[in-house]
């Protein structure tokens, strides 16, 4: 049988054959095969039908593995159709099957009296079922693949030669949509030897990319189609905001085209693959940053895998600030507070905190409270106080506080924050001041409502004003008829918040105004009320033409009712001149000045009988075991004064000076010693030094006074040369002369009015101090023996009272004028070395003191016009508060004109003391003015004579280094004594 020789050959054929082929049957990793026919050892049992067709044969391939093989040669015979099928193939998750033969083919060339009958190709078919069907094979269900044709056939001749060729041909089939499959090869009459059939498909791969999992992954059905797999971040990983992770399997089974990725969470960083903690010490704040980093300063961590690190203790982050920053802490306290107070508006200013706590951020807020005398009892400010620019959040380093209450005491805080401070549990840092304001004027009464309206009278009520700033004592209702042309007014007082205003026209409109008044002077007047008074109905006591003079009469009748009821009042008409109340209105005015018989007058404790009992009516007695003095600050006239504590039962204790009377007295030195603290005690303001009460039962007496931490003003002055601003020097003046205005309200004159006997505490204010009789003067060291008897301070004391003792608040004033001169001085000594007798002499002959150095032509004009000879013609101490306040409320009133105020207005002079033009030399000069340190200095720079240094300005005196500015001041004011006197004697001026 030709068909079964064939064969035999075959199988010694393909064994030398396959030494030769190369092994394109290694597995591809991207292929899933679903049938090996190589990998099977055992037999194949396909099914061969006829049976006599294909034949299964065993062999061995190259490496001697047993294989098995069909094989099928019938080319001698007609009409063949040998099918063979193979066993049930299960597709699985398969949609596109690729089918690898691998054959030899025999050329029908080579084999003789074949012609007709052999053929070169094979037909391959597959049918699709969804499981395994019977054993029979039903042609018509089979669907053709290919007809597979070899690349390569071999004839007898390749044999011998050994270069037949193994054919491998691939097929693809799908898509699929069965479970599973059968292959089948028809034979039509080839030589064929079916060596390998491998059946497979193609996946992508699990694979990680950009740290993203993609599965296992089915190529597509067709050639051309792309899987597209969403990825899945790997642990510790999470996907990049809209760009999830994606990859696109090829039907090759490649992945290809990745979009998006996945990144390492906060506290994780990437290694290979995976992403691994960060270490202890290291953060990372965001997936978005790639690497970890090192803590930054002040911060630390000790765990793995942390997203930021905690910060050092007193350390904070703001909620703001990223982990990648430091961390910070609040910034220390603010350094060199300073404040400065005009009446109920204070302003601080300080400098930046030491320590910003790091940061750039440092703002400043400030804390206001009010406190009371009473311990502990202080209260936050409340919303009625205004700062500018603000409260909070202040960049710059000052502020001002407006609308405080006068006669208050506030402390305020200065804190500089940063954006940790709200974080920070430490203790609050910051400055913090004490501060008393000075005393203001009421503000307006707003609302006034007019509650009966008559004939000839006009019942008006009204409310206090919001801000008293004080007691009021008193409200002024000032009205005119209001079609009368020079609107000539009249006042009437009323001690409540309501007035009947009588002896009004009928018929007539009125305007009417209201302020009040407090110990710091009168508000200002509230808006104006319009009322008409009603028609009169019977005949006219006093004719509409009634005059002023009768409106006093009637006024005068019912004053005088009045004052029956007043121990102290009195009525006075008068016209004003010179200084004229600036919010008065009008040129004439009917004024009407009642003094209540509540108003304080001074009593002189002389007229006491028993001087105990005046001191009791005055003063307190405290108890001794309440003040514990701590230490001697000065000499007074009866003893030492000390100062120490006060702590009165629950109340603060306060810091006080204590006066005491020196052991072995006598009677008359006691009631002289405590005859200051009758006067003392009499009084109350902030002006004036304020007596806290006596030790009269114990030994030692003492008088106790409240305590001024800067001891007297001249010393003090002294001591700060060229310290302060003229405001601050003018805040000075204008609280000295509110203090004797009260004294001089009271009805008490002083008498020894000086620097000296004013004390000046921690605030920088000013209160009047030193009561007492004639005895303060005859104390005074500066007191000398006149030709009037008694001791007189002659350098602060006016003409009248020099001359014949009169003593007045008028006489107040001058003394006023000098201690004017004192403080813009400096506390320079009033007429230098002047003698007393030339002093008297001087100022008979109508010489008066020149400007000090740098001082406001304005102030040196007060200060002429308190040494005014004629005592009328001095101002009162009302108006020079009036003036000073207006001074302070325009600082540009103060601005010394460069050159101006260097020249007195008025210059002294005095032909027996010292003559500058007697001088010799510019050293003789020096040395009297106790400048000789200098002489060096004006020498070099060429000042020979007096005439060259009676020309030289402030700025030469700066050029020659002489840089304190005490000094400058002390040389330029005698240069300035030097030149007027030179100005009189040869009647020539220093050209300047
Ligand atoms: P006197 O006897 O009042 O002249 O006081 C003598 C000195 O004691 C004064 O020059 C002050 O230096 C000092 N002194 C007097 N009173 C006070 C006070 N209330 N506070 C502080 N120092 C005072």
């Amino acid at each position: 049988m030709v068909s079964t020789s064939i064969p035999c050959l075959w199988i010694t054929f393909f064994l030398h054959l396959c030494c030769y082929t190369n092994t394109g049957i290694a597995q591809n990793t991207k292929e899933v095969i679903l049938l090996d026919s190589k990998a099977q050892q055992t037999e194949l049992e396909w099914i061969s039908s006829p049976p006599s067709g294909w034949e299964e044969i065993s062999g061995l391939d190259e490496n001697y593995t047993p294989i098995r093989t069909y094989q099928v040669c019938q080319v001698m015979e007609p009409n063949q159709n040998n099918w063979l099928r193979t066993n049930w193939i299960e597709k699985g998750d398969a949609q596109r099957i690729f089918v690898e033969l691998k054959f030899t083919l025999r050329d029908c060339n080579s084999l003789p009296g074949v012609v007709g009958t052999c053929k070169e190709t094979f037909n391959l078919y597959y049918q699709e079922t969804e499981s395994e069907v019977g054993r029979n094979i039903r042609e018509s269900q089979y669907v053709k693949i290919d007809t597979i044709a070899a690349d390569e056939s071999f004839t007898q001749g390749d044999l011998g030669e050994r270069k037949m060729k193994l054919n491998t041909e691939v097929r693809i089939i799908g898509p699929l949509s069965r479970r599973g499959f059968y292959l089948a090869f028809q034979d039509v009459g080839a030589c064929i030897a079916l060596v390998s059939v491998k059946v497979y498909y193609k996946k992508c791969w699990s694979i990680i990319e950009n740290l993203a999992t993609f599965p296992d992954t089915v190529t597509g059905s067709e050639f051309s189609s792309l899987v597209e797999v969403e990825g899945m971040c790997v642990s510790d990983a999470e996907e990049e905001a809209e760009n999830s992770p994606k990859m696109h399997c090829s039907a090759e089974g490649e992945w290809l085209v990745p979009i998006g990725k996945c990144i390492c969470k906060a506290g994780f960083h990437q290694k290979g693959d995976a992403c691994e903690p960060c270490g202890r010490g290291f953060y990372k704040s965001s997936s978005q940053d790639l690497q970890c980093s090192r803590c930054p300063a002040h911060s630390y961590n000790d765990r793995e895998g942390s997203w930021r690190c905690d910060c050092e203790d007193g350390y904070y982050r703001a909620l703001s600030d990223p982990p990648s920053v430091a961390c910070t802490r609040p910034p220390s306290a603010p350094q060199n507070l300073v404040y400065n107070i005009n009446q109920t508006t204070v302003s601080l200013e300080w400098s930046p905190p030491a320590d910003t706590g790091g940061r750039s951020d440092v703002t400043y807020r400030i804390m206001c409270r009010r406190c009371s005398w009473e311990p502990e009892e202080c209260m936050p400010c409340g919303g009625n106080v205004g700062y500018l620019p603000q409260q909070s959040g202040l960049a710059d380093t000052y502020v001002t506080i407006l609308d405080l209450l006068a006669h208050a005491n506030y402390t305020f805080e200065v804190e500089a924050v940063n954006g940790v401070s709200d974080l920070s549990r430490t203790q609050r840092l910051f400055a913090a001041v004490n501060i008393a304001t000075g005393q203001a004027a009421p503000s307006q009464v707003s609302e006034v409502i007019k509650e009966r309206v008559q004939q000839r009278s006009v019942q008006l009520s009204w409310q206090e004003p919001e801000q008293p700033n004080g007691v009021i004592t008193e409200y002024e209702i000032k009205y005119y008829e209001k079609d009368q042309k020079d609107h000539i007014y009249s006042t009437v007082k009323s001690k409540s918040t309501s007035a009947t205003v009588n002896n009004l026209k009928p018929s007539t409109a009125y305007v009417f105004q209201i302020r009040a008044f407090t110990a710091a002077g009168y508000g200002t007047y509230g808006p104006r009320l319009e009322v008409t008074t009603k028609e009169e109905a019977t005949a006219t006591i006093v004719s509409s033409e009634q005059n002023p003079v009768i409106i006093i009469a009637v006024v005068a009748v019912a004053g005088t009712i009045i004052l029956v009821f007043m121990v102290f009042g009195f009525i006075i008409g008068r016209r004003h001149c010179g200084y004229s109340k600036a919010d008065q209105e009008g040129d004439e005015e009917l004024y009407f000045q009642f003094k209540f018989p509540g108003t304080k007058t001074y009593i002189d404790p002389e007229t006491y009988e028993d001087p105990n009992r005046a001191v009791h009516q005055f003063a307190k007695e405290l108890d001794a075991s309440c003040i514990k003095i701590e230490r001697v600050i000065g000499a007074g006239e009866f003893g030492e004064v000390c100062s120490g504590r006060l702590k009165l039962p629950g109340k603060r204790d306060v810091s006080v000076a204590i006066k005491t009377l020196k052991n072995g007295y006598t009677e008359k030195q006691r009631r002289e010693f405590l005859c200051e603290a009758s006067i003392m005690g009499q009084f109350d303001h902030p002006n004036v030094v304020h007596l806290e009460g006596v030790v009269t039962r114990g030994k030692p007496v003492m008088i106790v006074i409240e305590y001024m931490e800067n001891g007297s003003l001249d010393a003090f002055l002294r001591k700060h040369d060229g310290q302060f601003t003229v405001i601050q020097l003018v805040g000075m003046l204008r609280g000295i002369a509110a203090g004797m205005r009260y004294l001089s309200d009271m009805g008490y004159v002083h008498r020894d009015l000086a620097a000296r006997n004013i004390l000046v505490n921690s605030n920088l204010v000013c209160k009047v101090s030193d009561f007492g009789l004639s005895r303060v003067i005859e104390d005074d060291p500066e007191a000398v023996y006149t030709t009037t008897g008694g001791k007189i301070p002659v350098r602060w004391t006016a003409t009248e009272a020099i001359q014949y003792r009169k003593f007045t608040s008028s006489s107040d004033v001058w003394s006023y004028g000098i201690v004017m001169w004192e403080v813009m001085s400096y506390g320079e000594r009033p007429y230098w070395d002047m003698s007393n007798q030339d002093v008297i002499k001087a100022i008979e002959e109508g010489y008066r003191l020149p400007a000090p150095m740098d001082c406001p032509p304005g102030l040196h004009q007060l200060m002429l016009d308190c040494w005014q000879k004629e005592r009328a013609d001095r101002p009162k101490f009302d108006q020079i508060v009036g003036i000073l306040d207006k001074m302070i409320r325009n600082p540009n009133t103060l601005k010394t004109p460069v050159g101006t105020c260097t020249r007195p207005i008025s210059p002294l002079l005095d032909q027996n003391t010292p003559d500058f033009t007697t001088f010799r030399s510019v050293g003789d000069w020096l040395e009297a003015i106790k400048m000789d340190r200098y002489k060096d200095n004006f020498t070099a720079a060429g000042y020979s004579s007096l005439e060259s240094v009676a020309r030289m300005t402030i700025e030469d005196v700066m050029s020659l280094g002489i840089t304190l500015v005490g000094h400058q001041k002390k040389i330029m004011s005698s240069i300035q004594t030097m030149r007027a006197q030179m100005l009189h004697l040869h009647g020539t001026g220093v050209q300047v």
